[in-house]
């Protein structure tokens, strides 16, 4: 059972966390992942480059000793799991969660799901877990010949309780989204036309200026990819800036929108349900954090072993900003308008 998690990429993902657990039900199971995510072709000692089977001990699961120079190994080094006393099985059941549940996952509700006895343990596995989505995917998207990329902004409501719902609490966001054609004759080709979203780029941006959102753009999409936006005037330098435009004109007809912009709606419509189920809104000093995140598992949701070997830092491409970075305003536009 356990190879085939590893071997098989096409392996369904558990739809359920008892689901889940069954695949890795204790701490043991989840060093025999990580032991094969990192050498496929059986253990070589990092140390001396032996080969061969190392010591095991039952009681440190995470540790492999090697039987010619006697080192120890950790597995999880490199992982955000490093240097942690939480059980392997614990990290796993969390990231999980954390990469499939839709809503998100509140440290209380982690706690329950998983009969922890301290908040603060939860916490801080959501936290570092989390901080590996909040690297956001730096390549533009777009650029693929036949596909177009929808472009809207949105206002996205901050904390509205006891102050009335007053403009000056929400923030603009910005999105791109790729759309893609399902192949004709496949069950779900009727819906919206055949199309559905590719991948995402958000980003809050000041105001809904050229300079603002033609900035974001050009961070977030490739240069001669098909935009549709509608006609508002700060998207009418487009094509002078090497994209193909389609402005449409919306004036408010909803079915108009549905026609030319459904993908980035139905994108607006779930980040919006999203954002509004934690803790009822997000503040504007989190919101980027939080774009990030929707962003990561939006992008992964065809993959979501991917995202979740990611979270755990198993891909070892995850470069984890530290708790200063991600909340001091220096990861507030990480997806760069402002970097030309
Ligand atoms: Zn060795």
């Amino acid at each position: 059972m356990l190879m085939d998690v590893h071997r098989r990429g096409n392996l369904r993902f558990p739809q359920s966390l008892p689901e889940f657990q069954r695949l890795f039900p204790d701490d043991a199971a989840c060093a025999g992942y990580l032991e094969k995510a990192r050498w496929s072709d059986g253990f070589v000692c990092p140390h001396c480059q032996a080969a061969g089977e190392p010591f095991r001990f039952a009681n440190r699961p995470g540790v492999l000793r090697c039987r010619k120079c006697r080192r120890d190994t950790g597995l999880t080094v490199g992982t955000v799991m490093a240097r942690s006393h939480t059980p392997l099985s614990v990290w796993f059941w969390s990231a999980y969660l954390v990469s499939s549940q839709t809503p998100g996952v509140s440290a209380v509700q982690l706690r329950r799901q998983l009969g922890l006895s301290r908040y603060e343990t939860a916490f801080q596995i959501l936290h570092k877990l989390r901080a590996g989505m909040v690297r956001p995917d730096q390549d533009r998207i777009g650029g693929r010949p036949g596909e177009h990329v929808e472009v809207d902004e949105t206002w996205v409501g901050g904390r509205t309780r006891g102050k009335g719902r007053g403009v000056h609490d929400k923030v603009l966001v910005a999105s791109a989204v790729e759309v893609r054609q399902r192949k004709p004759g496949t069950k779900l080709d009727k819906r919206k036309g055949g199309r559905y979203a590719g991948r995402v780029r958000l980003a809050i941006v000041p105001d809904r200026s050229a300079e603002s959102l033609c900035g974001f753009v050009e961070c977030a999409v490739v240069p001669g990819t098909s935009l549709v936006t509608d006609d508002w005037s700060g998207y009418a330098s487009l094509a002078k800036r090497g994209y193909k435009h389609l402005a449409i004109a919306e004036r408010g007809d909803p079915q108009v929108a549905e026609e030319y912009l459904p993908i980035i709606h139905l994108v607006f419509a779930n980040l919006k349900t999203w954002l509004n189920g934690i803790h009822h809104g997000v503040s504007h000093q989190h919101l980027q954090a939080y774009l990030n995140e929707f962003t990561f598992r939006f992008n992964r949701r065809f993959y979501p072993f991917n995202a979740f070997r990611s979270l755990l830092g198993i891909a070892g491409d995850v470069t984890a900003p530290t708790y200063a970075e991600l909340y001091s305003g220096a990861w507030q536009h990480p997806t760069c308008w402002g970097c030309g």
